[in-house]
């Protein structure tokens, strides 16, 4: 287990910092992600650091720029630490969907896969138990 996992998680009430999914219904724990890739020099440094979820932290990869699907431009992706999540992002409780409220909000929603048939299956369930939003 990644050191700063504990505290990692709990900053992010033990939930995704990208798509909010509850750690509580996962069978393992939620991934110690670089912000910056350290690929691309990202330290390991709290403030570099977010809880993210499988699917997340897979779709999120070493990319730091994502395509606004409503403008096709470039721009970078959420970036958990310095952006506020409610700014860039709603729920759309009626469809089960994450969908972005800027052009960071939906090049990292598109980028990420966050409304991929089993995110939205998986989140109506959560609903359901009050886990989510
Ligand atoms: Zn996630």
């Amino acid at each position: 287990m990644n050191p700063l996992y504990s505290p990692t998680a709990e900053r992010a009430d033990n939930r995704c910092e990208y798509c909010h999914a509850p750690e509580l219904v996962f069978n393992d724990l939620f991934k110690v992600e670089h912000i910056v890739p350290v690929s691309h020099g990202g330290s390991d440094n709290t403030d570099n650091l977010a809880l993210a979820c499988r699917s997340c932290n897979k779709y999120k990869a070493d990319f730091q720029t994502g395509t606004d699907p409503d403008t096709q431009t470039t721009t970078r992706l959420f970036h958990p630490r310095q952006d506020e999540w409610s700014q860039h992002f709603r729920y759309e409780e009626e469809i089960g969907e994450v969908q972005g409220r800027t052009p960071v909000g939906r090049a990292t929603s598109d980028r990420l896969q966050m409304n991929r048939a089993a995110q939205i299956a998986a989140r109506r369930l959560w609903m359901q138990l009050d886990l989510f939003p």
